[in-house]
């Protein structure tokens, strides 16, 4: 499968080829259920071979999840991490590319992976007596062959055509080479409802796991047409038409105390450090608050602020960063132009565009302004008092009636 966010509650194992390798705490919870189980049917010895099946099944995943990766990275697209979890693995891409050949290549890349590993197993181990029954090895040859059937499996698994498995990836990248990419994902989203529906039907009637398969399909159909659809609305707006122009900054020398003050105060979870215009870094909530819990509330932001921090500009095309953003796990970033603080874009900026945007009716939608014509605006960017100061407590002139 592929994706483009990460997952949580993973743990890195190991690195391929740049990957990272990570294993979901629940696909840990499922090997131990299988050895209690393999334990229980035939002992230790059961308990052994169950876990070498498992364990040989996932090298298939991971193989498949790196035959996506690698062509992908051929293909100049940047492969953040490969997770696996107990219905399979997922390769997270940095964006799933939009040149209908280049998804079709990466696509096809795993489910090929598969056909290679049974090719190559049936002369030594033959074909599998049952395609849908996994036996439960008791030797290397009876494993190697249920390895086979497996493959196999994995191989027509994908083949359906719908999100969030291959085929679903293939059908709408075929369809994207002949009709808009939005389309395609909206035709592709509804075959794969359609068959969720089907597999719902045949799942009352057969077998509980395609009950729960359906649902699975009919959540990811619906999550990709919305990712496609929520693309498309980025596509044709710049950082400059979301990013905030009101904002707090701090200065280097501000505490991590008075930073903390004003995430109450301002409402701001990230803040640029800025000393005379001059961007040095960010420096987020999280960060101060990891200081003061390590007895830091006095050390100063330019301590402990990120310096490195990715710089957007201002006519960048929101879609872009947004993909940034999803899979460097949701930070603000500073707007620069020639070299001057203009804006803030943070994540809830783009979900509120999203929000305004989806819940007008199409005929009342105010087209974005074009590049060029947006009247500038000047920033007002509202600098934390310092330090020593207490904070003003409003920005208009003095109450009338006071000398
Ligand atoms: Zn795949």
């Amino acid at each position: 499968m592929l994706g483009i966010a990460g997952m949580r509650w993973s743990i890195n194992v190991g690195r391929i080829s740049g990957i990272a390798l990570r294993l979901h705490v629940t696909f840990l919870l499922m090997l131990l259920v299988i050895a209690y189980q393999g334990y229980a049917m035939a002992g230790g010895r059961g308990a052994f071979w169950s876990l070498a099946l498992i364990c040989a099944v996932f090298t298939c995943i991971v193989l498949h999840e790196l035959g996506h990766s690698l062509v992908a990275q051929k293909l100049g697209v940047e492969v953040r991490s490969i997770t696996l979890l107990p219905i399979g693995g997922v390769a997270a891409l940095r964006t799933i590319p939009e040149n209908p050949w280049h998804e079709i290549a990466i696509t096809v890349a795993g489910p090929m992976v598969n056909v290679i590993i049974a090719a190559v197993l049936i002369p030594i181990a033959g074909l599998p007596r049952h395609l849908f029954i996994v036996e439960w090895p008791a030797n290397l040859l009876g494993l190697l062959n249920t390895l086979v059937g497996v493959n196999l499996w994995l191989f027509l698994f994908n083949c359906i055509p719908a999100f969030p498995m291959d085929g679903g990836r293939l059908l709408r990248a075929s369809l994207a080479l002949v009709i808009p990419h939005r389309r395609a994902t909206w035709i592709a989203a509804t075959v794969g409802q359609g068959l969720a529906i089907l597999f719902f039907v045949l799942g009352l009637k057969y077998s509980v796991m395609m009950i729960v398969l359906a649902a699975f399909i009919f959540i990811a159909a619906e999550g990709e047409e919305r990712m496609v659809r929520t693309r498309g609305m980025l596509h044709d707006i710049e950082v400059e038409d979301v990013m905030m122009r009101e904002f707090a900054t701090l200065a280097p020398v501000d505490t991590v105390g008075r930073g903390l003050e004003q995430v109450y105060q301002t409402g701001q979870d990230d803040f640029p450090v800025v000393v005379d215009g001059r961007l040095l870094g960010m420096v987020n909530r999280q960060t101060m608050l990891e200081a003061v819990n390590r007895g830091g509330a006095a050390r100063m932001v330019s301590e402990v602020m990120d310096a490195s921090v990715p710089v957007v500009s201002p006519r960048q095309k929101v879609s872009r960063v947004y993909d940034a953003m999803l899979g460097d796990g949701f930070g603000s970033l500073p707007v620069l132009e020639e070299g001057t603080l203009v804006g803030l874009l943070s994540p809830d900026n783009i979900s509120r565009y999203l929000l305004v945007q989806s819940s007008i009716k199409p005929g009342r939608r105010v087209p974005s302004p074009v590049a060029g014509q947006t009247p500038p605006r000047p920033p007002v960017i509202a600098t934390a008092p310092p330090t020593a100061a207490p904070p003003p407590r409003a920005e208009s002139a003095p109450p009338p009636g006071r000398a």
